[in-house]
């Protein structure tokens, strides 16, 4: 057992953590309140290679795994700079395409993922399903040579800067008549796909939309992989790169708040020459936070471990431990942040309290904490079903 990074990796996380200093928290920040998008320190992690570091190299990519795109979606998370759709573009919708896309898919979508060039978004709650991913009503039905998808998404992040949503549909199985998951590569252009945005209480340049789909007319090779039975395991395919990309996220971001906090509480007097730090009522919480991080830590390393090893199973239960530990821990320093710092705490300048509204949604999305306690509570513990 090892807990060391490689040479290749560590460099990976020197030169992340360097690229996200040169931008920082304050460009994020303000990138947000215009209403912008991160587009520059897309375009430059991009050109660096970062974006790609899990595509395989035959496609542009770096040909690492979910390790090393953790380690992007951690550093530059500590840097100040989240970027949820690392988790949507790279970890999912490249992984989905590497893994379960046809040749001619992977050869015209993995090398603009990989340079920055182009973005794919996912696409799969619903208003009516939520977390019952067995209600989705987006139906895609023959249509010629074709299909023809209606139905409707919500909270699908990034539509905006995408040219492709990946949507999740269902189709009807001919053997059984019964309808069956499938992915479909739906261009952000297409006729009878609209979107509206939905206001959120979260200091971020990406958005979330409700998507409509109505009549949108897709050829055959929309649909992703060679047949319908792609559907089932390309889905679960994206699904340990998102809680493994989302937690290192989550970490990262409750790296910076400790850092942040630290850096204040060691410096900030008000009682005679000694540091607020000093005081256990200031320094506990903050150490507290400290190990909840690097706990959560830990267990990103070890799904990634696994993710990369090709041992799926043991990966979806450390991944979804991964995300539930880092979901908590980095509400958790970011909270703890805020208030050691007293007022400044709630201050645009400080740069803490900005993070409130992304680590909160950060144990709803993309999958609650309740969902993965069910998880963990049936395929760990072996309990019953309640829903
Ligand atoms: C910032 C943000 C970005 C997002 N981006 C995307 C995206 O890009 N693409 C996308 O497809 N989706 C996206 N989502 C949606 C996200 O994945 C969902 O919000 C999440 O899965 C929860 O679904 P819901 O909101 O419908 O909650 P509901 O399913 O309505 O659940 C509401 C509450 O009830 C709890 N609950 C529900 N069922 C149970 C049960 N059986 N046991 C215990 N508790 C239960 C839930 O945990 C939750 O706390 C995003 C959401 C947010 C906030």
């Amino acid at each position: 057992m090892t807990f060391d990074l490689t040479p290749e990796q560590d460099q990976l996380r020197d030169a992340v953590r360097a690229l996200g200093r040169r931008y920082g928290h304050g460009y994020f920040v303000e990138k947000a309140k215009a209403g912008e998008h991160t587009t520059e320190l897309w375009a430059d992690a991009g050109r660096l290679g970062y974006l790609g570091v899990n595509i395989p190299t035959e496609y542009g990519g770096g040909g690492g795994g979910i390790t090393e795109l953790a380690i992007v979606c951690e550093e530059l998370a500590a840097a100040g700079c989240p970027l949820l759709l690392l988790v949507v573009s790279p970890a999912i919708a490249a992984t989905v395409l590497s893994r379960h896309g046809t040749e001619e898919q992977r050869k015209r979508h993995l090398p603009g993922l990989a340079d920055g060039s182009q973005k794919i978004v996912f696409a799969i709650t619903e208003p009516e399903a939520g977390s019952n991913f067995h209600r989705l009503g987006t139906v895609a039905r023959p249509d010629g040579d074709g299909w023809l998808l209606n139905g409707r998404k919500c909270y699908i992040s990034g539509v905006d800067e995408a040219d492709h949503v990946l949507v999740v549909a269902r189709t009807e199985d001919s053997s059984t008549g019964k309808l069956k998951p499938a992915l479909f590569l739906v261009p952000t252009d297409a006729a009878g796909l609209t979107r509206s945005k939905l206001d959120m209480e979260i200091v971020s340049p990406e958005n979330q939309f409700l998507l409509y789909l109505d009549d949108v007319r897709l050829p055959a090779d929309a649909l992703l992989g060679e047949s319908l039975d792609a559907g089932l395991p390309a889905l679960f395919a994206g699904l340990n790169p998102e809680r493994i990309t989302v937690a290192a996220m989550g970490a990262g971001t409750g790296r910076y708040a400790i850092e942040r906090a630290s850096e204040y509480t060691s410096t900030r007097k008000v009682w005679g020459g000694r540091s607020i730090g000093s005081h256990q009522g200031v320094s506990h919480p903050l150490a507290h936070a400290a190990v909840q991080v690097e706990l959560a830590r830990l267990m990103i390393q070890k799904a990634a471990t696994l993710y990369d090893a090709g041992r799926d199973l043991e990966a979806g239960v450390a991944g979804n431990m991964a995300k539930y530990a880092a979901g908590e821990a980095a509400a958790l320093a970011v909270d703890t942040a805020v208030q050691v710092l007293g007022g400044a705490g709630m201050t645009t300048e400080y740069g803490v309290a900005t993070l409130l509204g992304a680590v909160r949604a950060g144990r709803i999305a993309p999958v609650s904490r309740e969902m993965i306690l069910n998880f963990v509570a049936q395929h760990v513990l072996g309990q019953d079903k309640s829903y």
